[in-house]
């Protein structure tokens, strides 16, 4: 043994586990014989000679084919083999698109691999790292690689980088795409590996130089599909109807519904639960498992319980219903699944830059994903696939591909994060998608009024402190001059709690303990940056007149682009877009006050502003002139107040004089 780890080659002992020298557990070898019949297993031999003989290559399959899980394994072998030497580092990256799947698959490879989670194999993601220098394998999301990035611009702790659910084109793995193709020239010893389901591939290959393309079968049952007669007008209260149908019509089989997010799913799972209870025990036993992406590791992993056993011997078979978001359209393969139900909606970003609007839409999903979807019914026997849509809607009403989402996202933070990373000229970057250009200049524009980046359009000085925070600009910039207002402590505790999950604080009356576990983490990390970086830790005495106010002025330095006034005609407009926005019904304001910041806009059929809280005119004058210069100001109710209070002021300055 050297090093703890048993010495590899012709020595090896197949009984022991290389990487932690312990027997191979039962469990261990009774997972390695379901893995074998996984597909990408039948091409294990070509992929490493084609991993061997190109720097960059793309392999396409199948959801559930073994992508995730076994590929980066596969790799591991061929660059252990590489460099036999245990004490030189190596490591090999996988990323996810999503946290729930990074976390999620992480732990199913460390059981594979026989070891402990956080040790060989490890995640990483934003707020949270469970890897240690043990780790050789590290699955982790896409943002958090391009963090990584910032500080390790060629990325060279990673032998190998797999860019997984390639698909998908979330912002950041768009990025990295751009990146990796620069980071490769300058790193020979690099490999890239682009994995994929099969939408877009050639694409991939257009991108990557023609890099060579490998194709793993899927190993698809039929599915049948099924359209509703007419439109539904309520998606949930129809896929509850149809869950139940099949409960009590069809035969056995495991029911995977799609919706869109953490709220309806909770509620669909108590609806569920207690039509099932009422419908009595004739039909079987029946387990609800919800899943999406603030759910707690433990929960995650109920998905994957087989479906409960009959209440009495020759009773009733029965049935695991998983409520799912998106995550379970090709990020987790939940094997058992005979049924899908697809509302035909998902929570999409959305962006107008026009009025600088970024939001989170429940939106209808292109044709790709329907299929994606109708798919996870046939991964162990023929399925079938609910559609809660007409076929006419599926043939006229939705696209063909979903948008990358580079094309509908707020590029403030990628530019801030680009410009970090050296990469001046944005338009000649190359992105396979490049935004729109109206896009990049209101990000640039964004981080100009912020301090962040100086008129020609280089980091600045607080700029470069900002990027060092995993938040978006106005955040960040909210955090680093908070000391400057006397009140770090609390603007932390603010960052960290909005960087979470609602913890039903005011609403029920309830603290949820697992919401604030999680901010009070992300504040300690958040801490960690301030001091590296030397930003004072400090509080306003809490029985001063300016406790509040100091905490609400240092919001407003982060926050004045997103500030509304209060109209005589009693609505709120937002400065400069002019947009109608009403105050969230969440709101702990006791009155309509004349000014407001907020941290949220809320697209729906009205206009919403959330996590709102009042500022003061003249505070807006002092904290952000630039923005509010009223030479270039559009003229407006808010302009002329504005004026009043710059002539009042003026008024007041002469008089003191004299
Ligand atoms: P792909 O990436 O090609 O979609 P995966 O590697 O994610 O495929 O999945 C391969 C197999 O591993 C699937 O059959 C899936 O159900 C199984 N699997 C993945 N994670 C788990 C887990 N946590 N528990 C049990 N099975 C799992
Ligand atoms: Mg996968």
């Amino acid at each position: 043994k050297t090093n703890g780890f048993a010495v590899h080659g012709n020595g090896t002992n197949p009984l022991v586990n290389r990487w932690n020298g312990r027997p191979y557990s039962k469990r261990y070898l009774e997972i390695l014989e379901k893995r074998k019949t996984l597909p990408v297993w039948h091409q294990k031999e070509e992929f490493l000679q084609a991993l061997k003989a190109n720097q960059t290559l793309i392999l396409v399959g199948e959801t559930g084919s073994g992508k995730t899980t076994q590929i980066p394994q596969f790799v591991l072998e061929a660059v252990e083999l590489e460099i036999p030497d245990k004490r030189r580092k190596f490591m090999v990256a996988c990323t996810q698109p999503r946290r729930v799947a990074a976390m999620s698959v992480s732990r199913r490879v460390a059981e594979e691999m026989d070891v402990n989670i956080g040790e060989e194999v490890g995640y990483s993601i934003r707020f949270e790292d469970c890897s240690s220098s043990r780790t050789v394998l590290k699955y982790l999301t896409d943002g958090t690689l391009l963090r990584e990035a910032m500080a390790d611009p060629l990325l060279e702790r990673y032998k190998v980088i797999i860019l997984d659910e390639a698909h998908e084109r979330t912002l950041a793995t768009d990025v990295l795409f751009g990146l990796l193709k620069e980071v490769l020239k300058n790193r020979p010893d690099l490999k890239l590996v682009v994995m994929s389901a099969t939408l877009e591939a050639e694409k991939f290959q257009g991108y990557f130089y023609g890099a060579p393309l490998m194709k793993v079968p899927g190993r698809l049952h039929p599915v049948e599909i099924f359209y509703t007669e007419e439109p539904e007008r309520d998606y949930l209260e129809a896929a509850i109807r149809t869950i139940m149908q099949i409960h009590m019509c069809e035969p056995p089989g495991d029911v995977l519904v799609f919706l869109t997010g953490e709220e309806e799913i909770e509620d669909a799972c108590k609806k569920i639960s207690k039509q099932v209870a009422n419908a009595g025990d004739v039909y079987g036993p029946v387990k609800v498992v919800p899943l999406y992406s603030t759910l707690p590791p433990a929960m995650q992993q109920k998905i994957f319980d087989p479906a409960p056993p009959p209440v009495m011997v020759g009773g009733p078979p029965g049935r695991k219903i998983v409520v799912s978001t998106n995550v379970a359209e090709t990020s987790l393969t939940i094997d058992g699944i005979v049924y899908v139900i697809d509302p035909g909606f998902s929570k999409q970003k959305v962006y107008n830059p026009r009025i600088r609007v970024e939001s989170l839409l429940v939106s209808p999903i292109s044709k790709a994903s329907a299929h994606q979807r109708s798919g996870r019914a046939g991964r162990t026997q023929p399925g079938k696939c609910f559609r809660l849509y007409t076929e006419k809607s599926f043939n006229n009403d939705l696209q063909p591909q979903t948008y990358p989402e580079i094309l509908r996202s707020n590029l403030a933070n990628t530019v801030l994060t680009l410009k970090k990373l050296g990469i001046d000229d944005l338009v000649h970057f190359d992105f396979m998608d490049p935004p729109a250009p109206e896009t990049l200049m209101r990000a640039l524009e964004v981080l100009n009024y912020l301090g962040a980046l100086d008129d020609d359009g280089n980091l600045t000085k607080l700029g470069e402190i900002m990027s060092e925070f995993p938040l978006d600009p106005q955040m960040a910039k909210m955090l680093v001059v908070s000391p400057e207002f006397n009140c770090s402590n609390e603007i932390l505790s603010i960052s960290a709690m909005l960087s979470n999950e609602d913890p039903a604080w005011c609403y029920e009356n309830f603290i949820n303990p697992r919401a604030m576990k999680a901010a009070d983490n992300v504040r300690e990390q958040l801490v960690r940056i301030m001091v590296r970086y030397n930003l004072k830790l400090c509080s306003t005495d809490f029985n001063s007149h300016d406790y509040y106010i100091n905490i609400r002025k240092a919001m407003l330095a982060g926050y004045f682009m997103q500030v509304a006034h209060l109209e005589r005609t009693g609505h709120y407009l937002t400065v400069k877009d002019k947009q109608v926005v009403h105050l969230h019904p969440s709101n702990c304001l006791n009155r309509k006050p004349e000014w407001v910041i907020y941290n949220e806009f809320v697209l729906t059929s009205r206009n919403f502003i959330r996590t709102v809280t009042d500022v003061h005119g003249e505070w807006i004058l002092d904290i952000a002139p630039r923005y509010f210069d009223l030479e270039n100001f559009p003229q407006c109710e808010a302009k002329r107040v504005l004026e009043k209070l710059c002539k009042k002021r003026e008024r007041e300055r002469e008089e003191s004089k004299n």
